[in-house]
């Protein structure tokens, strides 16, 4: 049995030389049409037109569809949240705390503390789908520097964007729901 599989493979071996050797010409042996073949493509590239920006001197201007860091939107100098919690509960990296606090009116709640953690947020987009009060957006902000760990968590200061600024971005959320 063990010599009949030796055989068998011992023949398949065989038979792809051969394919393989039957295959190529002289010339195509030697791999220089090849060669010239892939000089032409890298020649070629050279001339071609780049699309290489020259950032940061450059700057990306996203499209409303782009999702930047989530912010909290402000209306009228006022933060549209109401601090249910949504958008942290369906937080896979666990990067939002919300902290919800009593407001003058009746049964209006307000985010005393909102806080979302940059290191740990992936750009996911859960939380604005979440959000039943179209408080918290994808920005087209992209630019994330920090120093130092705790500069990462960005509070309600850093949070807050107004409705102006968010325009492009609350008028495509609208047409796509
Ligand atoms: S974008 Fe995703 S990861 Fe970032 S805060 Fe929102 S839900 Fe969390
Ligand atoms: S941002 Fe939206 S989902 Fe999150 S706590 Fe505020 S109202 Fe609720």
């Amino acid at each position: 049995m063990t010599g009949m599989r030796e055989d068998m493979s011992t023949k398949k071996i065989v038979q792809a030389k051969q394919t393989r050797s039957t295959d190529l010409t002289p010339l195509q042996k030697t791999y220089i049409p090849e060669i010239v073949k892939g000089l032409a493509v890298t020649i070629k590239s050279l001339f071609a037109p780049k699309f290489t920006r020259q950032y940061p001197e450059e700057r990306m201007n996203p499209q409303a569809s782009f999702r930047g860091r989530p912010v909290l939107v402000e209306e009228d100098g006022v933060e549209r949240c109401v601090a249910c919690g949504l958008c942290a509960r369906v937080c896979p990296a666990l990067a939002i705390e919300v902290q919800a606090s009593e407001t003058e009116l009746e049964k209006e709640r307000y985010p005393v503390k909102f806080e979302i953690n940059m290191l740990r947020c992936i750009f996911c987009g859960f939380c604005e789908e979440a959000c039943p009060e179209e408080a918290i957006v994808m920005s087209d902000e992209y630019e994330l520097v920090f120093r130092k760990p705790e500069n990462a968590i960005y509070g309600k200061d850093r949070l807050l964007m107004s409705t102006d600024r968010l325009k492009p971005r609350l008028e495509f959320l609208r047409k796509a729901r």
